[in-house]
């Protein structure tokens, strides 16, 4: 199995990025609860030609949509460690618990907060920026509102974050039981980044109708288009309001480990607590996101809870309180630190640090090569990886549909795999440059099958003979992809990788 996945993760340039299941392999998965044995290698089989071929693909060094990391194989391998040793990172006295309290500790030093900051790993961000705002609620109300719940406070509580945060603010807000309309969406300056006169408005605003504010989420790399919130502006405001000051760094929080953009989040150091993703820029296997909290004291207010099955002792296994399960809503817990802490200890900060660089240098080069070429119009700066462009049509209906059809060709075709969103209302081609294998190279194949499939669709160049018949014909973008200026993108060696790409993780 071993062996398997490395030829996998060794081949991935020779497949492509995402295919299509076929129904027959679908519907294998209909079948009822196996009531009697299959051998392991029969099952093994099945994963190798069922499941492995038909993933979404985001180890591929094509896979530029939404924001997936790609992860490694020194995470796999410690995934399989963690599997065997199946510790489970509830609570008691163990060192896996230590090994989580470690990761904790680092990021309390990499983003400047105290030593006693409190950390846990989670399933991502989601579920982060939800203990974040569970956290901020507790803080502004007290314990008791554990108890009376939030219907039964007077206070109303309102939060702020911008229109451009992630959807999981305003989720975190409904399950948290405050309500989605106590979100205030502050607009953005011209480069997507909340505007903190608009904040300290709406603040003021909600003050004067009676409401409390209590939270400001600011953003470290928004999904749409990359951007940073004026994180140190919004800190000063939290500060003179005495608002608990979020940030949602889900990909960017981890551009601290890359010096020339670490300034880029000047302000972090200020925060109450962040929420970040190792699975993303960390390249960290699925799932590992992180919540770190200043005072660790509040993290333990919003979640302990006392239980007889629970109790603590100063020896034995119910010793080495508090215990992970006391900073957040899981009780059983896996090892997601182990393969955090493989990653960042073999490869060492600065070589994750050069790879968040490099993606963003790549991002750079395709939007300079986009700004070049007439056809195409880049829709929004490129703060960080993430780089929003289409291909130009005769009005903006006509575009969306254009590039709406590009991107579903493209992903058809398995040369690349972007995603879509919309910047100021006009359709987007939205490339994220997320993994570590993704190359100049690779963006190049991108950016020229997406000029070949605009060509097509728009009748400017001859569709190629035999394109309805999809089994017979490789699709444009392949054809793009398989000229010959891109014979620099062949795959280095391994040891080639691993001391002349330091982009690349071995
Ligand atoms: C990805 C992302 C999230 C959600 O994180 P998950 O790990 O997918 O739960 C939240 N905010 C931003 C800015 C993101 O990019």
């Amino acid at each position: 199995m071993l062996d398997d996945m490395f030829d996998y993760l060794s081949t991935l340039r020779e497949r492509p990025v995402w295919q299509p299941a076929p129904p027959a392999v679908r519907a294998g998965f209909g079948t009822p609860l196996p009531r009697r044995p299959t051998d392991l290698a029969d099952a093994h089989d099945r994963f190798m030609t069922e499941i492995l071929p038909y993933a979404v693909g985001n180890a591929h060094p094509g896979f530029m949509g939404w924001v997936h990391g790609g992860g490694s194989a020194v995470g796999m391998l410690a995934e399989t460690l963690a599997a065997g040793l199946n510790a489970n990172l509830g609570g008691r006295n163990q060192i896996p618990i230590e090994v989580e309290r470690q990761i904790a500790r680092w990021m309390a030093e990499l983003f400047g907060l105290p030593a006693s900051a409190s950390g846990l790993f989670v399933t991502g961000t989601s579920m982060a920026n939800l203990i974040g705002v569970l956290v901020a609620r507790t803080a502004a109300l007290g314990r008791a509102v554990r108890q009376a719940g939030v219907a039964a406070q007077s206070d109303r509580l309102v939060a702020y974050t911008s229109v451009c945060a992630h959807g999981c603010i305003a989720q975190a807000m409904d399950i948290a039981g405050l309500g989605i309309e106590n979100l205030r969406k502050i607009p953005v300056d011209d480069r997507f980044r909340m505007d903190p006169a608009a904040l300290q408005a709406a603040i003021d605003a909600d003050r004067r109708a009676g409401l409390r504010p209590f939270l400001v989420a600011g953003t470290a790399g928004t999904v749409d288009t990359g951007a940073v919130d004026p994180l140190a502006a919004l800190a000063d405001i939290a500060a003179r309001e005495r608002l608990w000051f979020h940030v949602d760094g889900a990909f960017g929080a981890l551009a601290m480990l890359a010096p020339a953009l670490a300034p880029l989040l000047s302000g972090i150091e200020r925060a109450d607590s962040i929420a970040f993703d190792f699975h993303k820029w960390g390249q960290v296997p699925y799932d590992a996101g992180f919540i770190l909290v200043r005072d660790g004291a509040a993290q333990q207010a919003a979640f302990a809870a006392s239980a007889t099955y629970l109790s603590r002792d100063d020896r034995g296994l119910a010793a080495n309180s508090p215990w992970p399960c006391d900073l957040g809503p899981d009780l059983s817990r896996g090892f997601r630190a182990l393969k955090t802490w493989f990653t960042l200890t073999v490869y060492g900060a600065d070589r994750l640090g050069a790879v968040i660089a490099h993606t963003c240098e790549v991002a750079q080069g395709l939007a300079r090569r986009i700004q070049a070429e007439p056809r195409l119009e880049l829709l929004a700066p490129v703060a960080l990886n993430i780089v929003c462009f289409r291909y130009r049509a005769e009005d903006a209906a006509a575009a969306d549909r254009l590039n709406a059809a590009i991107v579903l060709e493209l992903q058809e075709s398995g040369v690349a795999a972007p995603s879509t969103t919309r910047i100021g209302g006009a359709l987007a081609i939205r490339a994220a440059i997320v993994n570590h294998r993704s190359t100049h190279a690779d963006a190049g194949r991108l950016f020229d099958a997406v000029l070949s499939i605009g060509a097509q669709l728009t009748g400017q160049a001859p569709l190629p003979p035999g394109r309805d018949d999809a089994e017979a014909a490789p699709s444009p973008a392949r054809r793009a992809a398989e000229s010959p200026d891109h014979a620099d993108a062949a795959p280095p060696s391994r040891a080639d990788r691993a001391t002349s790409e330091p982009h690349v993780l071995p």
